[in-house]
């Protein structure tokens, strides 16, 4: 029978990446934890209306890249695509948001059907932060001066750029919306398919087009700038300078809009030029209208999304991973001889009680000490620990062999009783 493969774009994290993934996932929730975010856990599956209501018809997420079906009573649900209206909606729903301020994080697989490549997939993760109550700009500058520090933490803070860009209001990008959408009609000749879909139904999705036909033909645009009001444009005067005094260096984007509706205000984007054409690994801005939207009441709201594969990626590319965040086994035991069963459980247990910090595999099944030796090798432990019968039928020797698992192949046979002190040298 032919073997079932997995859908394309999602994929298997196998254990020597997944040792990548909780580096990451350990760095994350030490920066979150520090700044006093707290995690929130919601489904992945949610009514298709709350991506409609939130994110917005007329975008490429709801108008294409959705994982939507009826479920069996008839209801029509979608894996989600994002994390941010899923975390409104349970905040809200369970009287989180009413009256207080929250900061909250959460972690996990989001849908989205697009085409597969580098960096895009259909299963990718997100980690996000969302903080609600706060008028800013200084929640939006903590949550920037957040993310820089976990760039600094994975020493990745070179590689990455901030990029702003203020969008004003709805309002505002309504009227902006008017004026660019007719002046893309005077030249439809110039735009691409997508271009002339998006010019009538969502036209600021033509600014960032990428291509280069469509970006010409953008040269001499009305700006979004002159259209935002002028509280929009303190708040965003006001983030610069904090981002100035707190040393975040960014660039200003005009062309920066971002995918989802629900944004005002301040957006931004972290890039790399490490990974080729899928340079975002974070997005976010401030979203103040989304809780009423969602038939909450009125709730201040800014957060972030970042792409766990793509920071993945950047870390493996750029040999980030620190080498003992590789190392998932540190002691290899090896029992050579019959019956050594309960000893050899026993002395895992010792040295586990001793190192709990350490990985320690003993070895199962039997087999002769050259047999043993090589899964020793290739279980990437530091030390095999031996316990040796030397005949059939003897007593256990009060002996135990440590040895180097490298070309040194150091070794010293030692009396059971001293194995931890002596252990404590090799390590
Ligand atoms: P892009 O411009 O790359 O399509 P986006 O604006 O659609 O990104 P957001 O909705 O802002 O992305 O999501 C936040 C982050 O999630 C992105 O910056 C990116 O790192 C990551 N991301 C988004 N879509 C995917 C995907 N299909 N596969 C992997 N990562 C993704
Ligand atoms: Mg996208």
């Amino acid at each position: 029978m032919a073997k079932l493969q997995a859908i394309r774009g999602m994929n298997d994290i196998l254990p020597q990446q997944s040792l990548s993934w909780q580096y990451l996932e350990t760095v994350f929730q030490q920066v979150v934890r520090r700044c006093g975010y707290q995690e929130i856990r919601f489904p992945v599956l949610e009514h298709t209306e709350l991506f409609k209501r939130s994110i917005g018809e007329v975008t490429d997420i709801v108008e294409k890249e959705m994982y939507s079906f009826d479920d069996r009573n008839g209801d029509n649900l979608s894996l989600r695509p994002e994390g941010t209206a899923g975390c409104v909606r349970a905040a809200d729903q369970h009287g989180l948001l009413y009256n207080q301020q929250q900061r909250l994080w959460y972690a996990g697989p989001m849908f989205r059907h697009e085409r597969p490549q580098k960096g895009r997939y259909r299963q990718f993760h997100q980690f996000g932060v969302e903080a609600f109550g706060m008028a800013g700009p200084d929640i939006d500058a903590e949550i920037l001066q957040l993310s820089a520090s976990l760039w600094q933490e994975l020493d990745l803070g070179e590689y990455l750029t901030l990029e702003i860009n203020n969008i004003g209001s709805a309002e505002d990008r309504k009227r902006y919306s008017i004026a660019l959408s007719e002046f893309l009609q005077l030249r439809v000749d110039q735009l691409d398919e997508d271009a002339r879909q998006r010019m009538h139904t969502n036209p600021l999705r033509v600014l960032d087009s990428k291509s280069l036909q469509v970006q010409e033909a953008l040269q001499g645009c009305p700006q979004l700038e002159s259209f935002v009001n002028d509280e929009s444009r303190q708040h965003y005067q006001q983030l610069q300078a904090l981002l100035g005094s707190a040393g975040i260096e960014f660039r200003e984007n005009p062309r920066l809009v971002r995918g989802l509706d629900y944004y005002n205000f301040c957006v931004y984007e972290w890039t790399t030029d490490t990974l080729g054409a899928q340079g975002a690994v974070c997005g976010g801005g401030r979203y103040d209208s989304l809780v009423e939207m969602l038939g909450g009441k009125a709730t201040l709201a800014a957060g972030f999304a970042i792409g766990v594969e793509r920071l993945v990626l950047m870390l493996e590319s750029l040999d980030k991973i620190p080498a003992e965040a590789r190392q998932p086994i540190d002691i290899y035991l090896l029992a050579v001889g019959d019956n050594l069963g309960q000893q050899s459980l026993q002395l895992a247990q010792l040295l586990r009680a001793h190192y709990p910090q350490l990985g320690i595999v003993s070895h199962c099944g039997g087999g002769k000490y050259n047999s043993q030796l090589k899964r020793a090798f290739n279980s990437g432990a530091r030390l095999a620990v031996v316990l040796e019968r030397d005949e059939p039928g003897k007593e256990l020797l009060g002996n135990v062999k440590i040895r180097r698992l490298d070309d040194s192949a150091e070794s010293e046979t030692v009396e059971i009783t001293e194995i931890i002190p002596k252990l404590a040298e090799f390590l």
